[in-house]
């Protein structure tokens, strides 16, 4: 069993601590064929990558891959999902800048209005402590990544499940409609293996990526499959991991 790509990393132009060169270089060291360097969005109040920042990524990965042949080099965002109506924080510049778009759900993303902040941020958050809202929550948080994966060509859902509770079976079922992989993410632990169980049933593929924060963890996926091991998820559902 063998991972062949890694489509989410981060690096400097967030919080990661390496540069995409030390993420390229780490990828290849590992045997990887593919890398996608995926910062986050730019309305991510503390880490999100700015505009300029993102053009230069742009010309440093297009230098890069003159520089090194072997491997292919993606940009992609990690956009944050920022109101109930599945906007992204990504637009048309920022999309004709990318090679691929991966999006989900972060705590601090800027919210679009009062009424997202409250519906999203904060009922999310108290209903993970108290009994209260979940179900509204739930409904809520699913209605929005459903019509996000409708609106934007969404390559990769990342982490579905691990900030804001979703009906994990509707989501695989349009994100099957759209092509989009559900994300097991080695880092987070979601999809977790209850997650991936019920996702399985439906027709979508999925993806293990490390999420990886700095230039040693590229490639690590080791946690995303055991997941997919205890869930009993086979190999060929899995587009980045050869057996
Ligand atoms: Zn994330
Ligand atoms: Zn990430």
């Amino acid at each position: 069993m063998k991972v062949t790509a890694d489509y989410h990393t981060h690096t400097i132009y967030s919080h990661g601590k390496g540069t995409i060169r030390d993420n390229v270089v780490a990828a290849i060291n590992k045997g990887l064929k593919r890398i996608v360097i995926a910062d986050h969005g730019p309305g991510h109040l503390t880490y999100g990558v700015s505009r300029k920042g993102l053009k230069k990524m742009r010309q440093e990965i297009d230098a890069l891959k003159e520089e090194f042949k072997d491997i292919e080099i993606l940009l992609g965002v990690e956009a944050n999902i920022i109101n109930l109506n599945g906007d992204l924080d990504v637009d048309d510049d920022v999309l004709k800048t990318i090679d691929i778009l991966l999006a989900g759900f972060h705590n601090g993303a800027m919210f679009s209005t009062l009424k997202d902040w409250n519906e999203i941020f904060i009922k999310n958050k108290i209903s993970r402590m108290l009994p209260i809202w979940r179900d509204e929550c739930r409904i809520n948080n699913t209605i929005a990544v459903v019509k996000a994966l409708r609106k934007y060509n969404i390559a990769i859902l990342t982490h579905p499940g691990a900030k804001m509770d979703i009906d994990t079976r509707e989501v695989a079922k349009v994100a099957a409609e759209t092509d989009t992989l559900l994300e097991i993410n080695s880092s987070h632990g979601f999809l977790n293996v209850d997650y991936v169980k019920i996702a399985m049933k439906e027709k979508v593929k999925f993806v293990i990526n490390s999420d990886a924060h700095k230039p040693s963890d590229v490639g690590n996926v080791d946690n995303g499959i055991a997941i997919a091991l205890r869930a009993g998820l086979p190999f060929d559902r899995i587009v980045n991991i050869e057996e």
